[in-house]
């Protein structure tokens, strides 16, 4: 596939035309932002673990019959995906409070919830990425009715399957965005990626954190908490993810 015009760079990735009008290439860096884009910084390495990471569950989702962008792994940073209109909603899964879920509600981090939480935030950085609800999601016709019905059913299968899977990794899957949108044919499907820098991801015998809150919070150890998280997802799916 040859890569195309470069149509988009964003924050952690840029976007790439091919030959295909149906069809984009992300390819993964290493730069790092937290706080809307206030904090900057580089993750070396971070590029090739998230497109390799993202990719693999995208293929696991897959098989247990999540539709997603995923086409086919092309290097190391660059990844063949479908094109979608991207619904511009963050979709976030919570299993246990952490991060903004305790800061708004004022209850220490690592509380398991009963059930978990799911909720939207309107995809807008220039308002930092509100949150809203279904009723405001519909008056700003970010989504219909149908498509807000089928994104929290994709959202909480999800992560019913990957919290099972990061258990089986040692890992307590605390929360995570998702990104959804629409191709040509107009349904619904995972896009955008699932990383360390989208996910918090917990040792779950120390309750280290394996994840972007590292590069958030100062915490040191960036690289080798991202590097420790892929090692274990390889060795569970054997290195040929
Ligand atoms: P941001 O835009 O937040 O800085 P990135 O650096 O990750 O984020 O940029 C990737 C952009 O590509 C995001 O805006 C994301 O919504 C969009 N995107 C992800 N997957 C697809 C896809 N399959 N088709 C079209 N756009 C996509
Ligand atoms: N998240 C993300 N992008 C965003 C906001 C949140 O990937 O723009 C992820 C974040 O990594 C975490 C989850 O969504 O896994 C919940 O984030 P939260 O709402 O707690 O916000 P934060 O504390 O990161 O500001």
């Amino acid at each position: 596939m040859i890569k195309g015009a470069q149509l988009y760079e964003g924050k952690a990735k840029k976007v790439y035309a091919t030959e295909d009008p149906e069809l984009l290439i992300v390819s993964y860096k290493d730069d790092a932002t937290a706080f809307n884009g206030l904090k900057h910084g580089t993750i070396s390495g971070k590029g090739v673990i998230n497109n390799r990471m993202s990719n693999a569950l995208m293929r696991l989702l897959e098989q247990q019959g999540i539709p997603t962008h995923f086409v086919q792994e092309l290097s190391e940073r660059e990844t063949l995906v479908r094109k979608v209109n991207i619904v511009p909603l963050e979709v976030i899964v919570r299993n246990l409070s952490a991060g903004s879920f305790s800061k708004r509600y004022g209850v220490e981090e690592g509380i398991p919830f009963k059930e978990p939480t799911v909720e939207f935030s309107y995809k807008n950085d220039a308002l930092g990425d509100p949150l809203l609800n279904d009723s405001h999601a519909l008056a700003l016709g970010l989504a219909t009715r149908e498509e807000l019905n089928q994104i929290r059913q994709y959202a909480l299968e999800i992560n019913r399957l990957l919290r099972e899977f990061w258990l089986s990794c040692g890992v307590t899957l605390v929360d995570f965005k998702l990104e959804f949108g629409r191709p040509a044919d107009g349904s619904i499907i995972l896009a955008d990626e699932i990383s360390p820098d989208t996910c918090r991801l917990w040792d779950s015998a120390t309750g280290e954190k394996l994840d972007k809150d590292r590069f958030r919070r100062d915490l040191g150890g960036v690289e080798d908490a991202y590097q420790e998280v892929m090692a274990r997802l390889e060795r569970r799916f054997g290195s040929s993810c």
